[in-house]
């Protein structure tokens, strides 16, 4: 299926930078989100994004302007009703996206495959609030989009061969290298690996095995990681990783590994969630 015109549904961080690279590789894009200043802010931060690609000699500066100019930001929905493919990238509430689903669907042709970029929900779910399940599936990306190279595509229950076919080659067009997850299940692939590292990582200083600063450096160092757990919890947010591991917890069976050491509340309830307070495990105020 050729994909000339794309919808993207919430502009903030996952949101511009999808919509940046379905412009890359000549796609017009519709940018939707509910207020303006959203829409801006999405946009400035494709602009800063292209222009440093630009300073940096790897982008003409006419190919920066043909690309912001095939994006179209906007509060509209109904904007939306002529593309040929929909991701959605609003914020992380179940009741919000299968209201979006829902939108969606009764504006778009049938045919149409409707994503989902959700880190958690279930696309089962997500997909049911439809009469066309067959056509919703999950397209996870990972942030920042322009640089991260994997999507992993995920089957709901009654998502097609068709649907993951259709989204696994768009994603490839975007550059991206793409896994199939083919049952519906929290935390996909990836997340279902890093939350247990990380949990084992603040396990290891709880017990007064190490410091957290030795066992960054094992992990970067004996595994060949770009981050430590702990580096790598600043950067994503201490409450964010700790939600995630409650969720795991409620979904797969209340397993004891899944069970969160006090050290994560601990820190949670000090307020101390990482690069975004100016604290977390390390210190980046000064
Ligand atoms: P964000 O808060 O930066 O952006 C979400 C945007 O959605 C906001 O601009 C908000 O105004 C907009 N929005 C809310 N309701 C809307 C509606 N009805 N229509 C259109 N827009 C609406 O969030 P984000 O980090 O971009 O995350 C978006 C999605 O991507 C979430 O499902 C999240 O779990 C997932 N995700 C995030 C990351 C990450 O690291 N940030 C990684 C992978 C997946």
């Amino acid at each position: 299926m050729d994909i000339k015109k794309l919808g993207v549904v919430g502009a903030g961080a996952m949101g511009n930078g999808i919509a940046q690279l379905a412009a890359q590789i000549g796609c017009n894009v519709v940018m939707r989100d509910i207020e303006d200043a959203f829409i801006e802010r999405g946009m400035k931060n494709i602009d800063r994004f292209l222009s440093k690609s630009v300073e940096k000699g790897k982008l003409e500066s006419k190919e920066k302007d043909a690309i912001l100019g095939r994006i179209t930001g906007t509060t509209d929905m109904s904007r939306l009703k002529d593309v040929d493919f929909v991701i959605e990238a609003v914020i992380e509430d179940l009741e919000l996206k299968k209201s979006v689903f829902k939108e969606l669907e009764e504006l778009c042709r049938p045919e149409v495959v409707l994503a989902s970029n959700t880190s958690s929900m279930s696309l089962t779910e997500i997909a049911a609030a439809t009469k066309r399940p067959e056509n919703v599936c999950g397209m996870h990306f990972f942030n920042p989009v322009p640089l991260m190279r994997l999507v992993e595509v995920i089957r709901g229950y009654a998502t097609s061969d068709e649907t993951v076919a259709i989204t696994t080659d768009l994603a490839k067009k975007m550059g991206k290298t793409t896994v199939e997850v083919k049952k519906d299940s929290p935390g996909f692939i990836v997340n279902r690996i890093m939350i247990p590292h990380m949990v084992e990582a603040i396990k290891i200083v709880e017990e007064g095995i190490a410091t957290k600063e030795d066992v960054d450096i094992a992990v970067k160092n004996g595994l060949n990681y770009p981050m430590g757990p702990f580096e790598l919890m600043d950067l994503t947010g201490i409450d964010i990783c700790y939600f995630v591991n409650e969720y795991f917890h409620k979904e797969l069976n209340k397993e004891l590994k899944w069970v969160s050491p006090n050290l994560f509340k601990t820190m949670i309830r000090a307020g101390k969630l990482g690069r975004k307070t100016g604290e977390g495990w390390y210190d980046y105020s000064k």
